[in-house]
């Protein structure tokens, strides 16, 4: 994987929620090079443990002008039992050294859309949209219909909800997978987030897609989105393999 190599420092760690962690680092710019990214990319980070150098892909969670003025970058770590990288976050103190490789990835926004914007994502897959708010901010401002559709298990298990209500232009679905009653007054639906494309009257002509997080989702949403007419330029995708290196 190509993409300049930095060095960082865990800056803070802040649970989210009960399973996920948002880390905050800080990037040491060499003279040659300097951190940039475009919204909806990821980075990788490296580590050494137990002699062995271990790579794993975060999606950047928050906003290019929040980087800007803060210096952190952030991610959104959705904890996995077991997990090396999982481990090693829940335990490291602030200050923890690590090197960052990137920014890779393709998930961005172009400046207009032809016709409405989906922006689906299950668990920490969301994390790349809250980087892109001020880019939402933008298009919503001028004319372009946004809905945004998160899954996630459990109602305690959503994220970011309150960096969304900055947009109350666009429209929200929350998918509880495993909630047996829900919300429908806060956009609560029971199900999966695939489970939403029939109620979007989504326009095979001129309407996008983006998914973001585990693959299977991603999967089941192309294979629903391609039978009702949306083309592969309409669809775009991050999924979140696991690198288990
Ligand atoms: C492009 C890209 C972007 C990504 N962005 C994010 C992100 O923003 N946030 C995020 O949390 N993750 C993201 N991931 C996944 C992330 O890179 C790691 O795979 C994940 O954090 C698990 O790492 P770990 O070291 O804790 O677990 P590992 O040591 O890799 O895995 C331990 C065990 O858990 C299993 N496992 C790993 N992940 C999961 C899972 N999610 N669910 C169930 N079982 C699992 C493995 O198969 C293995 O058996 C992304 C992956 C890619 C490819």
């Amino acid at each position: 994987m190509p993409g300049s190599l930095f060095s960082a420092k865990l800056y803070k760690t802040e649970q989210l929620s009960a399973n996920t962690l948002q880390l905050s680092f800080e990037l040491v710019q060499d003279e040659g090079a300097s951190f940039n990214f475009i919204a909806g990319q990821f980075v990788q980070l490296q580590f050494e443990m137990d002699g062995k150098l271990h790579k794993r892909s975060y999606s950047i969670a928050n906003a290019p002008e929040d980087y800007k003025a803060t210096g952190l970058l952030q991610v959104a770590l959705s904890l996995v039992s077991g997990g090396v990288a999982s481990g090693l976050f829940q335990k490291a103190p602030a200050g923890t050294e690590l090197s960052i490789s990137g920014p890779f990835g393709a998930l961005t926004l172009p400046d207009t859309f032809p016709g409405q914007l989906l922006l689906v994502g299950t668990g920490t897959g969301i994390a790349p949209y809250r980087s892109m708010i001020p880019q939402l901010k933008t298009l919503s401002d001028k004319g372009t219909a946004i809905t945004v559709v998160k899954g996630f298990r459990y109602r305690e298990e959503s994220i970011y909800s309150e960096d969304f209500a900055q947009l109350p232009n666009l429209k929200y679905r929350t998918c509880l997978s495993r909630e047996s009653t829900v919300n429908t007054a806060n956009h609560e639906y029971t199900g999966h987030v695939q489970d939403q494309f029939d109620a979007l009257n989504l326009n095979p002509e001129n309407d996008v897609v983006y998914l973001c997080g585990n693959p299977g989702m991603i999967d089941d949403c192309v294979t629903l989105l391609r039978d009702r007419g949306l083309s592969p330029r309409q669809i775009k995708r991050e999924k979140y393999v696991y690198s288990g290196h």
